[in-house]
């Protein structure tokens, strides 16, 4: 029975086009759009014009600051609405020097796709939007609406981006795939970000009488190898183990002075259930009491300078469903559930919006940002047809 709907599924996976996911991916990294360094603009007008190639009538949607996202629907307006989503932006390529090819022309070598964005997640994109294409030339879209969200700014934490696309209203959707690369697994969950600054003050003194002051560096360097103590004793089955690393520092004045300041910059990756900035932040002031009864002059303030929440997405919902079905039907391997140790914009569907929400796309993190990043060419089409299906499942 052709109408079957895994029939279905397959025959609009079997619509993919290989090298239109290609050419899709190459145009998308072409556009460069560097962040920090520029704007997505490049980026948002290849998507636009794609996508009205398939008969959608995009949106640009701008932050404050000018910043695009794309936003378009494909189907008739109807529920069920599937909103999928992907960052526009990327980080910077760095020197051209460090890259075996142009950073920006998307070889493939060794059947790999190579370029800034090829992973994370022009990639992705590209293969999305593929997966559309197939969708609307096989026709089976029956009912509901496909929504993308291209969103700017999410390399620097969403704010102009998928953050913006929720404070104006749009994330009403029904369920919600989010293309960051996760090798075709099934991301539900990921940590969150609270950034601390720590600041120990001295006395300041001539550098040839230390005795007569007392040096905050030395005393932040006692806080700071003994940071790993202020991590709670937790372990999340998809997350692992909160981490803490300090990562910016400035102190001293003058190579003749006892320096009377020092400020290091704290990266605390936070794990999903942990909620309470409060909670969290005791365990610095804790340490810093205790240091305290050995080294009376010690004085270290610890701030809260930036709260990002963690992110768990049930994985009991129709779209992880369809979404672990369709992956094992086109790749013959069931996905398996994972965490994700960094943000995503992922965290406004969860947790702002409450929307069903799963992470899912081709390309790895591991190379995601560096030098050389690239794509394995046979995944990225099976990321585009696993698209085509959950696609032709969810709007069949
Ligand atoms: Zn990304």
């Amino acid at each position: 029975m052709v109408d079957e709907p895994s029939n279905l599924a397959g025959a609009v996976a079997d619509a993919v086009d290989p090298d239109e996911v290609v050419t899709f991916t190459r145009s998308l990294i072409a556009a460069r759009s560097e962040n920090p360094g520029g704007t997505e603009d490049a980026a948002a007008d290849v998507a636009v014009s794609i996508l009205r190639g398939l008969g959608a009538d995009p949106t640009i949607v701008r932050s404050d600051a000018g910043r695009p996202s794309v936003v378009a629907a494909i189907g008739d307006g109807g529920r069920p609405h599937l909103a999928w989503n992907g960052h526009l932006d990327v980080v910077p390529a760095g020197s051209p020097d460090t890259w075996a090819s142009d950073p920006w022309a998307g070889a493939i070598h060794d059947g790999r796709l190579v370029g800034r964005g090829s992973a994370d997640m022009k990639g992705p994109i590209g293969a999305a939007l593929a997966a559309a294409a197939a969708l609307v030339r096989s026709g089976v879209q029956r009912r509901g609406t496909l929504v993308f969200h291209l969103a700017a700014d999410e390399e620097l934490a969403g704010i102009h981006g998928t953050k913006v696309l929720w404070e104006r209203g749009l994330l009403d959707q029904d369920a919600c795939i989010v293309g960051e690369p996760s090798e075709l697994q099934l991301g539900l969950a990921e940590r969150g970000g609270a950034w601390f600054t720590a600041t120990a003050y001295g006395r300041a003194a001539h550098g040839s009488q230390p005795h007569r002051g007392v040096n905050a560096i030395t005393s932040m360097a006692r806080f700071l190898l003994r940071l790993p103590e202020v991590l709670p004793d937790l372990e999340h089955p998809l997350t692992g183990r909160p981490t803490v690393n300090a990562a910016l520092i400035t102190g001293g004045s003058a190579p003749n002075v006892v320096p009377d300041r020092c400020q290091v910059d704290i990266d605390r990756r936070i794990s999903p259930g942990e909620t309470d900035p409060e909670q969290v932040r005791a365990p610095f002031l804790a340490l810093v009491a205790d240091l305290q009864r050995d080294h009376p002059d010690l004085e270290i303030d610890v701030e809260l300078r930036e709260w990002t929440d963690a992110a768990e997405a049930s994985p009991d919902t129709e779209i992880v469903r369809i979404a672990r079905d369709a992956v094992a039907a086109q790749t013959g391997t069931s996905p398996a559930s994972v965490g994700f140790t960094g943000i995503t914009d992922a965290r406004f569907y969860i947790n702002q919006a409450e929307i069903p929400t799963v992470i899912l796309g081709p390309g790895s993190l591991t190379v995601a940002h560096t030098a050389g990043e690239s794509i394995d060419v046979d995944e990225l089409v099976a990321g585009a047809r696993s698209y085509a299906r959950i696609f032709a499942t969810f709007l069949g």
